[in-house]
């Protein structure tokens, strides 16, 4: 046994649960870091100890967890002229909702450098600190399409994928692309993928053709709801906005007001929605078996989605 497998397996025997590591990916908008947070919180809610690390240069991946955007670990890098032994964890690591643990990586300057190279210092650093090891799982939530390996760095510290997609071909093409980025790296390391959410839609007819063809698990489907798109400009994730319209639905009762048919449906999907979080955290806690997947190529998939 290596000194760094003896230190990571000593590690691992202080914990309750083995550690997980997961990469969300899906295309750009999507609704990746709306599930990141959300599972985060699910998974705290059943007692893991989670560590969500934002992996996209727009920073906003734990803005639902702490309320406000916290810096990056380029953005301390820089400030201590990238002196790694002047950083400390509390210079990059915030306490978000749940007890939810919250890095953003940050990005390079636009146009240069690469999203990769800041992934691998963001792990370099936790591992310095001896932050990586210290937690049940880590979601490492990322950024778009996968268009080069800088992209695809995350799936090297990962052991599951998990893909966001809606039921459109645009989203499942760029899914079809993240395959084949999970295969390639699944070579070299236990890398596999758990499956897909499908947000923002009911429907799962594109989806479930596409897993005909190339298996793979539907996990979760999530309706679009105005209270999930609120919840991202009041920073909070959907355990508090599902509460928060229970309340306001309560106090309309008291008032002798009447619900709306709309009013009670959202909070009817809002709580569908959130119980849906808790079964994919539960799906992550029995360390899921998961797939190779194996994509199509372009033209296959082009004429799969595109026929009626
Ligand atoms: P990504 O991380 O993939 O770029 P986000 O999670 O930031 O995407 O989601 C993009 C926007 O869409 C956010 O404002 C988010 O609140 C909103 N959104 C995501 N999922 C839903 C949904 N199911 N219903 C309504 N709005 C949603
Ligand atoms: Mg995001």
């Amino acid at each position: 046994m290596t000194e760094s497998t003896q230190e990571s397996t000593e590690q691992q025997t202080q914990k309750d649960f083995p550690l997980l590591k997961l990469a969300t990916y899906g295309k750009g908008g999507i609704g990746k870091s709306m599930v990141s947070c959300n599972l985060s919180v699910g998974l705290a809610q059943r007692g893991r100890k989670v560590l969500q690390i934002g992996c996209d240069p727009k920073h906003d991946s734990t803005f639902t967890l702490c309320g406000f955007m916290i810096p990056t670990i380029i953005d301390t890098l820089q400030k201590k002229d990238f002196v790694y032994s002047n950083v400390w964890s509390e210079d990059i690591i915030y306490k978000g909702l749940f007890n939810v643990d919250c890095v953003e990586a940050g990005g390079p300057p636009a146009g240069a450098g690469c999203g990769g190279y800041v992934v691998g210092e963001t792990v370099k650093l936790l591992k310095e600190l001896n932050a990586f090891y210290s937690y049940d799982v880590i979601i490492f939530d990322v950024l778009g399409d996968i268009v080069c390996g800088g992209f695809a760095a995350p799936l090297n510290y990962s052991d599951y994928c998990l893909i966001t997609t809606d039921d459109s071909f645009d989203s499942l093409f760029a899914a079809n692309r993240i395959f084949a980025s999970i295969r390639e790296k699944a070579r070299t390391h236990p890398l596999r993928l758990v499956g897909v959410v499908v947000n923002r839609t009911l429907n799962r007819d594109l989806v479930m053709r596409f897993a005909k063809t190339s298996p793979f698990a539907i996990l979760e489907a999530l309706p679009l709801l105005e209270t999930i798109k609120e919840s991202r400009i009041l920073g909070k994730p959907l355990i508090y906005m599902r509460k928060r319209l229970e309340d306001a639905l309560e106090n309309k009762i008291e008032q002798e007001e009447e619900v709306t048919i709309e009013e009670q449906r959202e909070f009817d999907l809002m709580t569908y929605t959130c119980g849906a979080f808790l079964s994919l955290a539960d799906v992550f806690s029995t360390n899921p078996e998961g797939v190779v997947p194996m994509e199509l190529p372009d033209r296959t998939i082009f004429t799969l989605l595109s026929t009626g």
